[in-house]
């Protein structure tokens, strides 16, 4: 019997090197890939599935929030679309 991976997507903060702007991601697995989107322009790339990906982008988080402190701005990505322009 085969386990079936937990499939739910996973929102996380990211700058999209596509639009430039700082954006809501939506990672979600696909088999051994996961393709990560931005969620204001539409960029995707695909990423390898690994059992760690989400310590992974958790570590990203964790790089914004230590940003959001110069750029509270951060802190109002919250929903899919949200899209902000740091310079
Ligand atoms: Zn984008």
């Amino acid at each position: 019997m085969q386990i079936e991976r937990e499939v739910k997507p996973i929102l996380h903060r990211q700058k999209c090197a596509a639009c430039g702007y700082y954006t809501i991601y939506r990672a979600i697995p696909a088999g051994d890939k996961a393709c990560d989107s931005c969620t204001h322009c539409g960029h995707t790339v695909e990423m390898a599935w690994f059992a760690d990906l989400k310590s992974a982008i958790k570590n990203r988080e964790r790089m914004l929030r230590d940003m959001s402190e110069m750029f509270p701005e951060l802190n109002d990505l919250k929903n899919p679309g949200d899209h902000i322009m740091l310079d």
